[in-house]
């Protein structure tokens, strides 16, 4: 048993920020908290941390009720988005500061902010001050200062934000690397869903301060179970159309460019979407041959836009009956293709999911 959220719902004033929210971590997972800006994340964070006292329902740990306890009564290490550094104390100061107010002596202070350091990678750098160091340092010596008291429990708001994408990149792993080694139980709050498929072992997508969805990273992303997930986790190729038939967890859909079968339960007749991920889509100009294992939706698609990312290049076409799609080519120099000219799209099998 670990942290234990039961119907928690946060008012400011008339904004309703939490209605109704109840979720279980298990001891020791990594879990994400993703949604748009304005979801309710941070303040589903902060009520955990102890930082919101108009509250209702109930927030437990360990079967403990935490209603009333005082955030520094915890026992909870938090990191934020701006690191909250104090200026004026060096690294070690920083991290001993959770120490010194648990009134841990001297030497064990030492002790464990020397060990604290070590686990961030920062050994070498008691001495400086927050203006001295690197954004990602800065980062690495707040996750110190949360690690140093020990926590049951690791509250991250939006941690790897202020950093560039490449320090992002690299302080994600030194995340996983940290949490792999030290297995306490995490929060995580982003609202960049790359961050938690990478690194959640599972993850809940808010919307409007209700839990959408709750599942592993994979799952939701390949099954999610509705269109607002669907488009928060990935880019989005969708088809509308009605229901046909539907048996053991697949359906057939009609829709404007043919029949299509996804997996899925939904009711016959029912109107209902299928979608695939772009990396699941082929565009094949003119003449080319249709990859093993993928099946034509339609040779009519017009190039509307192509983006060159580096790694492949990405195109928006339209499709007959104007549904817009997004695929990728890794395309050799000079293959890309013209913006106006036509294309045949085709799907992995297996790709098509269900938008109910
Ligand atoms: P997120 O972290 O997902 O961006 P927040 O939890 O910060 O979302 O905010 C949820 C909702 O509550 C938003 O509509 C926000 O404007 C509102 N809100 C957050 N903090 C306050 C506050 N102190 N006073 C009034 N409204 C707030």
């Amino acid at each position: 048993m670990s942290l234990r959220i039961e119907n928690l719902t946060v008012r400011y004033g008339s904004v309703t920020a939490l209605g109704g929210v109840s979720l279980e971590l298990q001891p020791g997972e990594m879990f994400f908290l993703l949604g748009p800006s304005g979801c309710g994340k941070s303040t589903l964070l902060r009520a955990v941390a102890g930082f919101i006292e108009d509250s209702s329902g109930a927030i437990a740990f360990g079967g403990e009720n935490l209603t009333g306890m005082p955030a520094h009564r915890r026992d909870f290490g938090m990191v934020f988005q701006n690191y909250a550094l104090f200026p004026h104390l060096t690294v070690e100061g920083n991290v001993a500061f959770g120490l010194e107010a648990r009134k841990v002596g001297a030497d064990e202070t030492r002790a464990r902010v020397a060990e604290a350091l070590q686990l961030v990678g920062l050994s070498g750098y008691e001495k400086r001050r927050p203006g001295e160091l690197s954004g990602g340092q800065q980062q690495r010596v707040a996750l110190a200062r949360a690690l140093v008291i020990r926590p049951r429990l690791l509250l991250l708001d939006e941690p790897l934000s202020n950093l560039d994408a490449k320090l992002r990149w690299e302080m994600r792993g030194e995340i996983k690397r940290i949490h792999a080694q030290t297995k306490i139980t995490t929060l995580y709050v982003t609202h960049d869903q790359k961050e938690a498929l990478s690194l959640a072992d599972r993850l809940a997508i808010l919307k409007d301060g209700k839990i959408e969805a709750l599942g592993a990273p994979r799952d939701l992303y390949l099954a999610p179970p509705n269109r607002f997930c669907a488009g928060f986790l990935g880019d989005l190729n969708a088809l509308d159309g009605e229901v046909t038939s539907a048996s053991n967890g697949r359906v057939r859909v009609k829709t404007p460019l043919g029949e299509i079968e996804a997996a899925g339960t939904a009711n016959a007749g029912a109107k209902a979407g299928v979608f695939c991920r772009p990396e699941r889509v082929a565009l094949l100009p003119e003449g080319a041959a249709v990859p093993e294992g993928y099946a034509v939706v339609t040779r009519e698609a017009t190039v509307c836009n192509a983006a060159f990312l580096g790694e492949h290049t990405l195109y928006e076409v339209d499709l007959p009956g104007g549904t817009r799609w997004r695929c990728y080519r890794t395309e050799a120099a000079g293959a890309k293709l013209p913006e106006g000219s036509k294309a045949a799209v085709a799907v992995a099998g297996g790709a098509w999911g269900l938008l109910a």
